[in-house]
């Protein structure tokens, strides 16, 4: 059992709002209960508080912001739910998609002003399932840049963050209401931690083999690359406190991780006009659908890769993203002056000159696509060629503990535990039931703005007991 009786703890202090994990959803709660008044201490298993944000390309959907309206986008909530609801075939909450739509804008730009996080437009290309350019990132477009900002305000506001805490059981009455935590050094030892709220904010289940045999487990073939430290903890307490879990299928899959480097090459090599072959040459999908459906259509491919195939043009616009100039520097981008060039440095047969043929008439408009993706929007590729190969990756799961619009936990009857918050990846996300109702965006957009509803709502809920 995780869940230990009060009676039990022997608490070493207490805390108005604790948060378990360190990530983006973490800090973003740390700093906006703060900025409510409330104190705050952050519990984090790792040496360092970075998560799988700091893992990420750190892009976060806004639509509306003023970085949209500066370079003339316009964008409006309702469009965004809409595109939310369109990827999911509306197997989503329409209302959580909704909320989190109008909430984009306020917390991008309230993590701009309150955390001065360098945040800009992303306007160089549109990713699969977004109607307008509304991604908002970094200037290297990284999330270990975002979390380097939100551990700057985070020091700027005196918020504490122990490291190398692991939070293993919470004490929880009969009412379900949470009175502290029990966490563990790697030494063994253990501390308790009394609070009057708690937030959790240590994701979802990537890191657990047992989780994903048991929920997902037509990725397991797939490249890990998420963060190993989310087990899934989150979800256990919840459930033993009786509350609701949902979307348990739903994962952000990744169908371009440059194949034995862990480094991820962004869909807007594929969006521009790239597409992917397995090892007879040929396409074997709609790359297009989107990134996180495609991970496992490379799974089922001979050897569980592909190669990408662009071309020089793409390639120079892909510099913009950090994660590409670390492609080019570990050499994972080749580069190939004909055809024949191309089929000697992936070692693919000669099937490859037909398929860029057939993709050259797809683009032209000539011909269409058996797999349904439209090859019109992208450019006809031309040679200098390149190619990078890749497998398909899991990078962090969708489903989790049910909230609603202030972050509280839900039980399934829908009332909300009495002191218990969650977001990012504990919480269930946007994204639908499985793999490819993931938008570009869901992950942070969770991370962000949960975590700043569940540091207001839980610096709300401990003033009333002050
Ligand atoms: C390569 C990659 C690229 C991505 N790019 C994007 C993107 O551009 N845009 C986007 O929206 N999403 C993106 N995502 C997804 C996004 O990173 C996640 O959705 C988001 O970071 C989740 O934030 P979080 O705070 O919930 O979790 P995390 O950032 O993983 O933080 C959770 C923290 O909790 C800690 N923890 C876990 N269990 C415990 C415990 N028991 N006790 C104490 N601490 C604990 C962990 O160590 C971790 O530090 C990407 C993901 C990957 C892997």
């Amino acid at each position: 059992m995780s869940l230990l009786s009060p009676a039990a703890a022997n608490f070493q202090g207490t805390v108005p709002v604790l948060i378990v994990g360190g990530g983006g959803c973490g800090l973003t709660a740390a700093l906006s209960a703060k900025q409510c008044g409330a104190e705050v201490l952050v519990l984090e298993r790792d040496q360092t508080a970075l998560g799988t944000t700091a893992m990420s390309t750190g892009l976060i959907p806004a639509p509306g912001s003023r970085f949209q309206k500066a370079k003339g986008i316009i964008d409006s909530p309702e469009q965004f739910a809409a595109d939310v609801m369109a990827k999911t075939k509306n197997a989503t909450d329409t209302e959580m998609a909704l909320h989190l739509s109008r909430e984009g804008a306020p917390t991008v730009e309230w993590l701009a002003d309150y955390c001065d996080v360098p945040l800009s437009l992303v306007d160089s290309f549109l990713y699969p399932g977004h109607s307008r350019m509304r991604m908002h990132g970094t200037p290297n477009r990284t999330g270990s840049e975002l979390m380097g900002a939100l551990h700057q305000a985070a020091e700027r506001e005196s918020i504490d963050i122990i490291l190398e805490a692991q939070v293993t059981n919470l004490f929880a009455d009969d009412t379900q209401r949470v009175h502290g935590v029990r966490l563990t050094r790697p030494d063994g030892s253990t501390e308790d931690i009394g609070c009057d709220a708690l937030i959790l904010a240590c994701c979802g289940f990537a890191g657990s083999r047992e989780m994903l045999q048991q929920y997902i487990p037509e990725i397991l073939e797939a490249t890990f690359f998420g963060h190993p430290g989310n087990k899934g903890d989150a979800i256990a307490w919840g459930r033993e406190l009786g509350a609701a879990v949902a979307d348990i299928h739903s994962y952000q899959g990744h169908g371009g991780l440059a194949y034995g480097q862990g480094i991820p090459i962004l869909w807007a090599h594929i969006v521009r006009g790239g597409f992917q072959v397995n090892a007879n040459g040929v396409r074997f999908s709609n790359e297009a659908r989107g990134y996180s459906e495609q991970a496992v259509e490379i799974v089922a491919q001979p050897g569980h890769w592909a190669w990408s195939i662009f071309d020089q043009k793409i390639h120079d616009a892909m510099k913009e993203f950090d994660d590409y100039q670390d492609a080019i520097k570990a050499n994972c981008i080749r580069h190939a002056e004909t055809l024949d060039a191309l089929c000697n440095i992936t070692g693919l047969p000669d099937a490859l000159k037909a398929t860029l043929a057939a993709v050259a008439d797809m683009a032209a408009g000539k011909t269409k696509d058996a797999f349904g993706r439209d090859f019109t929007t992208g450019s006809i590729l031309q040679p200098p060629y390149k190619a990078v190969k890749v497998s398909g990756a899991l990078f962090h799961t969708q489903g989790g503990l049910v909230v609603d619009k202030h972050a509280r936990v839900l039980r399934a009857d829908k009332t909300p535990l009495p002191n218990l918050f969650a977001g990012g990846g504990a919480a269930r996300g946007i994204s639908g039931p499985g793999n490819s109702g993931y938008l570009a965006g869901n992950g942070l957009l969770a991370a962000t703005a949960l975590g700043r509803f569940a540091g207001i709502a839980a610096a709300k809920l401990v003033k009333a007991f002050a």
